[in-house]
């Protein structure tokens, strides 16, 4: 018995269906990219498969829409793969369950994939349809979007005709993304250099930060636990002799930091000092983040007397200087979307140690000329400090076109179906449409999606009203001549 029997619109959700039926978390998606194509062959359509798997499927335009535009419907094959610690299905191998609660699809104890399995299924069921009439569909499905956008990166458009293109991967209902940031990962280098001290072994951890997601949440004026440390032993350099044994903190370039520990040494007689310093500094934190970052503090260890080996006094002067002299956070506002950041960096990891200082950075910007100014100031400091960069994972953003024809045809149809306006929306966040947009000469984009929430985690959800209106909305807009 299927679990979404009933749901309309029936076809979408018996693709959806069969899509949870299909393990696919990122790097894992052949089996679900094999039955894309299995489905392609069973209907006679055109297909590509590419080596990495991601699918490209192709279906004529119905009668009378001959001369129409052709059209790219797009979302991802993968699924972010997280599960709560008691359950008990392999995600790599094994399906999720999918149930129903009220208005919402859920998956029991793990992510449900509706980001993007809804894309696919909306695509197949366009695909399978007898009486849906449109131009020439060119349903694209990629991989590894959620790994790097692997899958967008890598594939080859060639066998595409479309100039414009619907990506299926937003999750507001009436939010049209219309713009992305691109960005680029910074690992920041500096060699150090090795003392043997003996001392008053204390441990510093960064307790209740509220972290987040390194775009979409670098204005919400959080702390980072990297350059706090920094901050710290800025004001203890002020109070008391201290050798630096280690740093590190973060878990990606592109999460804000909650977690950050460091070692030092100190003479007996300072410990009361460190002491201080600590109270003084948890009261700054308390005030400058009561609203964005309420919990937050540093807690102190007091170890055994140790002898190890430590930063020289040198590196842990450079070390210091690196955590609070690099950019970190917001850089710059857009001035034409109120509220959007338009250029921000953010110190994701960092291990500091007697053998070296490294730092890696998420650096994103509406503008290559901004990002590439970041990292620019990145490298002096970098090299100031006897140091090196490198730079990785380059993607480019889609700048906001100030002339669409796709977005003016998709406001036309959802006033028309909504009754309202739409917002158009840029994120501060890399999208597959940045890419595929630096592919295709003049590919016209837009984001669009039914309303999802929890995504990547186990609480995910899927408003089953809202991928009906989505459906309605898909078709009309397919509809148009
Ligand atoms: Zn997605």
């Amino acid at each position: 018995m299927k679990v979404l029997q009933g749901l309309e619109p029936a076809s979408v959700f018996g693709f959806f269906e069969d899509i949870c039926n299909i393990p696919h978390i990122s790097y894992h998606e052949k089996e679900l990219s094999d039955y894309c194509v299995n489905f392609a062959k069973e209907r006679g359509l055109d297909y590509k498969q590419d080596s990495m798997g991601n699918v490209i499927i192709i279906g004529e335009a119905t009668p009378g829409y001959e001369d129409v535009e052709p059209i790219i419907i797009q979302g991802h094959l993968d699924m972010v793969g997280d599960k709560v610690p008691e359950c008990p299905i392999d995600m790599e191998k094994e399906p999720i369950k999918v149930m129903i609660d009220g208005d919402y699809l859920t998956a029991d104890g793990t992510t449900l994939g509706g980001d993007d399995g809804i894309a696919v299924a909306y695509g197949l069921a366009l695909l399978d349809a007898k009486d849906i009439p449109h131009p020439r569909l060119e349903v694209v499905l990629t991989v590894s979007e959620e790994v790097g956008l692997e899958g967008a990166t890598g594939i080859d458009l060639s066998c595409c005709k479309a100039k414009r293109l619907l990506n299926i991967d937003s999750e507001d209902e009436g939010v049209f993304t219309a713009g992305c940031a691109g960005g680029v990962r910074a690992d920041c280098s500096i060699p150090g250099e090795a003392e043997t001290k003996s001392g008053v072994v204390c441990e510093i951890k960064t307790q209740g930060f509220l972290g987040g997601h390194s775009g979409i949440e670098i204005d919400k004026g959080r702390a980072n636990a990297n350059t706090t440390m920094g901050r710290f032993f800025l004001l203890l350099k002020e109070k008391t002799a201290f050798d630096l044994v280690s740093i590190v903190g973060g878990v990606k370039d592109n999460v804000i930091p909650k977690n950050a520990s460091a070692t030092f040494l100190v003479a007996e007689n300072d410990i009361e000092a460190v002491k201080a310093a600590v109270a003084e500094f948890n009261g700054y934190l308390d005030v400058e983040y009561g609203v964005s970052d309420p919990d937050i503090e540093l807690v102190l260890e007091v170890k055994e007397t140790a002898e190890c080996k430590v930063l020289s006094e040198i590196s842990k002067e450079k070390a210091i200087t690196a955590l609070n002299l690099m950019p970190n956070g917001v850089q710059a506002m857009s001035m034409d979307l109120p509220g959007l950041v338009e250029t921000s960096l953010n110190m994701g990891v960092i291990q500091i140690d007697e053998e070296g200082i490294n730092l890696c950075f998420s650096i994103r910007s509406s503008y290559v000329s901004a990002k590439d100014f970041i990292g620019a100031k990145l490298k002096q400091i970098t090299e100031m400090l006897g140091g090196s960069v490198s730079f990785q994972g380059q993607y480019p953003g889609w700048p906001y076109a100030r002339d669409s024809k796709l977005r003016d045809l998709c406001v036309k149809v959802y006033k028309e179906q909504y009754g309202k306006e739409p917002k158009i929306d840029v994120i501060h966040a890399g999208l597959e449409c940045g890419i595929l947009s630096s592919k295709v000469e003049g590919l016209d984009c837009i984001s669009i999606g039914p309303d999802m929430s929890d995504v990547h985690t186990p609480d995910e959800k899927i408003s089953i009203s809202s991928v009906a209106r989505v459906w309605e909305f898909l078709k009309a807009v397919l509809a148009e001549k």
